[in-house]
């Protein structure tokens, strides 16, 4: 849903800069069910239009005229940094369709570029539609990816590289750092609407609440600890999760130097720059907790306001005072919020119905062992299901075989026995379980690498065949085993930088 205010610290019309030559890399036949698209048997667009617009080259398909692409001012927080004015500096906004607003990364400049070109590169692109798709698949919320369209127009990054257009699609692309925008310049007109839009089309059950700028605050801090949870279960880490970076609606969003884990370090680092560990695969929520922090910040004075309502004969001071503690004591949820989703996550991993005080230990010891043993993430939670809950022929020993340190992994391993005995249930119906849970095939780096790479000479097989793969995670589809296993140890540590 387009955001409805105008002005210069708001959004600008800005139209997209051609991209010659364009041609489809990619394309996803799923996300174009969200806007309602109909496709030839080529599983493309009928309407040959659409590479055109996708292109950034015209702005008019069958009968849509898009007549008013727009790019918006925010602010942000980065690497814990106030960095001031940011905004989309080479995304722009086509208009929505069916409630989803249809973005152009890399679509050229726009007036919040500041020292960038307004392009993307094919390879960034690419990540960017594979993961989108992929995370949908896996049923964590994110923004999606419609499309790719590539073209040999050359950009410099650290070396000459190609640029391309991802089409990406949301409800809205709405991000903590548009408060922070408007709470920096002081435009608490534009706070309120914001929050009022946002309250409207996604927060719906906060208007009926006394307190509904506090209530959007805490549903917002909500969804964003449900969602660090579900990276935590997934071994997903962002890489750059600056508070502009971070969505209002509980969606991943801007995918750059991204990365699943493979072996599982707890400190894992996937973004090449961020050396100080910032953003690392364990820090991750509390980062987005520190995050919602800037939000409450920016949120400040409508929730100043909303008690100065309440309470019209409070002095200044005091309301400043009450908001504070009203805003510090919503903050203080997330922790639990947190915890709790991880708790829910983690014990479907592992199987377990019941709740039990005692998981939680298990949980951790498990991951501490895998930490020190250094046990690919995704294989290992894959075959935990393989187990039978009573010990009988080696029946574990692919698992235990992944563990250097074996008698720790014997240690453990009965103590969950122990407690699969416990819930007693069958042991066929729990693997099914977990099954849905533990994914087969999540997008790790050097399978998108060599996707890239094909694509770079011109082929698309490769990419076209990891898109589907990436389209049913929980599904055996056994023959594209070699998709699943981790990497080989050449291509364990691909560094990620954030060029783009
Ligand atoms: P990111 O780290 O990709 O989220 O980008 C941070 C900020 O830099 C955002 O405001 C982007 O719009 C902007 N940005 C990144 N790359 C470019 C580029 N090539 N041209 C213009 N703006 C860019
Ligand atoms: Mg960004």
């Amino acid at each position: 849903m387009a955001f409805i205010l105008c002005g210069e610290a708001v959004k600008q019309t800005v139209t997209p800069t051609p991209l010659p030559d364009p041609y489809w890399v990619a394309f996803s036949t799923d996300a174009a069910k969200l806007i309602g698209l109909n496709l030839t048997s080529d599983h493309l667009p009928s309407d040959p239009a659409w590479l055109q617009v996708l292109a950034g080259n015209t702005l008019e398909v069958a009968d849509r005229q898009f007549s008013e692409p727009t790019a918006t001012a925010y602010s942000g927080h980065q690497f814990g940094m106030w960095a001031g004015q940011l905004g989309d500096g080479r995304a722009i906004l086509l208009g929505d369709i069916q409630g989803q607003e249809i973005q152009l990364k890399g679509a050229g400049k726009t007036p919040y570029s500041r020292m960038g070109d307004g392009r993307a590169v094919l390879r960034s692109s690419i990540r960017e539609y594979l993961c989108s798709e992929a995370m949908h698949a896996l049923g964590i919320p994110t923004t999606r990816a419609l499309a790719v369209v590539g073209s040999k127009k050359t950009v410099v990054r650290e070396t000459l590289e190609t640029a391309a257009v991802c089409t990406r699609l949301a409800p809205s692309f709405l991000r903590v750092g548009h408060f922070e925008h408007f709470a920096s310049l002081q435009m608490y007109a534009e706070l309120q609407i914001l929050a009022d839009d946002l309250i409207r089309n996604f927060y719906p059950a906060c208007a009926d609440s006394t307190t509904p700028y506090l209530d959007l605050f805490k549903a917002i801090s909500a969804r964003t600890a449900e969602l660090a949870a579900q990276w935590q279960a997934v071994g997903f880490c962002h890489g750059v999760l600056n508070t502009d970076n971070t969505s209002l609606l509980g969606l991943t969003m801007d995918y750059g130097p991204f990365g699943f884990l493979d072996q599982f370090q707890i400190n894992h680092i996937c973004n090449h720059s961020d050396a100080g560990g910032r953003y690392s695969y364990q820090r991750q929520p509390q980062i987005l907790h520190w995050n919602m922090a800037c939000l409450a910040s920016a949120m400040l004075p409508l929730i100043e306001q909303e008690l100065k309502q309440a309470n019209p004969t409070q002095s200044e001071a005091d309301l400043s005072n009450a908001a504070q503690t009203t805003l510090r004591s919503a903050l203080a949820l997330y922790p639990d919020l947190y915890q709790t989703a991880w708790e829910r996550h983690f014990r479907a991993k592992l199987g377990l119905l019941e709740i039990q005080s005692e998981d939680v230990a298990l949980i951790e010891a498990l991951l501490q062992l895998m930490h020190d043993n250094q046990i690919d993430f995704t294989t290992f939670f894959r075959h935990l299901g393989d187990l039978s809950a009573l010990p009988s022929n080696n029946q574990n020993s692919p698992l235990r075989d992944l563990f250097l340190n074996r008698t720790g992994f014997d240690a453990w391993l009965e103590h969950y026995r122990t407690r699969l005995q416990q819930e007693h249930s069958n042991d066929q119906k729990r693997q099914q379980r977990m099954n849905l849970v533990n994914p087969k095939f999540i997008l790790r780096n050097h399978l998108a690498q060599a996707a890239i790479e094909a694509a770079q000479v011109d082929d698309f097989s490769e990419l076209t065949r990891l898109a589907t793969i990436l389209r049913k995670p929980y599904d055996e589809q056994l023959e594209y085993d070699a998709y699943a296993q981790p990497p080989p140890p050449e291509l364990n540590a691909i560094a990620v930088s954030c060029s783009s």
